[in-house]
């Protein structure tokens, strides 16, 4: 007889209406899962895209959050990675097929048969998936990650996403001593991308809409600090990047971001904005650009940033929020006024 655990969790039943307490059910722990109890769970701003069905029409109700750390309750009979009271967390992706090309490097996030998605996506079965925004979550070991002790749980957290997501380009395009690099955008994301370029041994430069960000982005380890309004900052900055980390969550204008690469510069979008914004060839033409793009990250290199990070004293800038101010948290991150990932206290659900 198959039984189900229960779970409570914060939904939105439509793209319409705010997030609410709901009850809903978790399959029982099989022989390979991992169930854990969340002590905390990220907000990322593709939370807020897809339970407002920015991106394409999501699958309601729909308990958001892929940025989830806590504590091993129960391990299935074959689990070996392991055990009650082990520290546990889950990212953005809950499954794959493990047997194409891709599953096979370690690049789950491309699996070819499609990866199952920790919210708004469905299992193998057909069932639902439910995200972080919750009390309790059962995953198959293969997709729950280790996490150390030694750095603070909450600041963790947001490693799961915002940290993989700009660790995976920034070492697939072998940024780092000699590269002058450029962060587009300082929210999660961006903070984390200025701490990852900062340890690999770039020059970070911040590019932001923010003036009263400046201060902050330097104490974050950046270099220089560009204000994307100012038209002199701008000019001054032509020409000079090797590479641009666009983490921007809105349309915006690729024309003026690729103008300030170098020759061979590259622009790695990350930032996923709801309306494509325009290119036309001769912006990447005058100086061989690329344009170019990253999701996430796969499971064992998300492994690795987790334990870069706790090696190098890295985790995220955080702010704690009670659940039930999860609508003003949204607000907030809208205005960009956000320093620099807000961290859902699970106690409070
Ligand atoms: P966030 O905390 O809201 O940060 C986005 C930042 O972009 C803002 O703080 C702001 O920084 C800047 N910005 C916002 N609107 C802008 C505009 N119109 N023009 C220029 N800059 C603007 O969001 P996040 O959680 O870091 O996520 C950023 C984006 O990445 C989202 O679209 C999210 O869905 C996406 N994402 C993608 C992946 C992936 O796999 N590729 C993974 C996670 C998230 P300033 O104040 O400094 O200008
Ligand atoms: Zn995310
Ligand atoms: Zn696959």
């Amino acid at each position: 007889m198959l039984t189900m655990i229960n779970a409570k969790g914060y939904a939105a039943q439509t793209s319409t209406t705010n997030l609410a307490p709901w009850n809903f059910e978790r399959r029982e722990v099989g022989p390979a899962d991992v169930q854990f109890d969340i002590l905390y769970c990220g907000v990322c701003h593709s939370d807020l895209h897809q339970i407002k069905n920015e991106w394409f029409p999501g699958i309601f109700p729909m308990v958001p959050g892929h940025e989830i750390v806590g504590k091993v309750v129960k391990v299935g009979k074959d689990v070996t990675k392991f055990r009650a009271g082990d520290l546990a967390a889950v990212g953005c992706l809950v499954d794959s097929c493990r047997t194409c090309d891709n599953c096979k490097e370690g690049l789950e996030q491309y699996c070819l048969n499609g990866s199952v998605q920790t919210y708004n996506g469905l299992s193998k079965d057909g069932t639902p998936t439910y995200g972080g925004y919750s009390n309790t979550i059962v995953v198959h070991q293969d997709f729950v990650l280790t996490v150390s002790k030694k750095l603070s749980l909450p600041a963790v957290a947001p490693l799961l996403c915002a940290g993989i997501t700009t660790y995976s380009p920034l070492r697939y395009w072998k940024v780092g001593k000699g590269h002058k690099l450029a962060v587009l955008g300082l929210g999660g994301l961006g903070h984390m991308a200025v701490k990852f370029g900062v340890a690999f041994g770039a020059e970070v430069t911040v590019l932001s809409t923010s003036a009263p960000k400046e201060e902050a982005a330097k104490k974050l380890g950046a270099h220089k600090f560009v204000l994307t309004s100012d038209p002199k900052q701008i000019k001054d900055a032509k020409r000079s990047f090797d590479f641009i980390l666009d983490t921007v969550s809105a349309p915006h204008d690729l024309k003026l971001y690729l103008s300030l690469l170098k020759t061979n510069g590259t622009h790695i979008m990350v930032g996923i904005s709801p309306e494509p914004s325009p290119v036309h060839a001769f912006d990447l033409m005058g100086g061989r650009k690329s344009l170019a793009a990253s999701g996430i990250g796969g499971l064992p290199e998300t492994q690795e940033m987790l334990d870069y990070c706790a090696e190098h004293n890295i985790a995220s800038d955080i702010e704690m929020i009670d659940i039930k101010n999860i609508h003003q948290a949204y607000d907030r991150m809208l205005k960009g006024d956000v320093r620099y990932r807000f961290v859902i206290d699970m106690a409070t659900l």
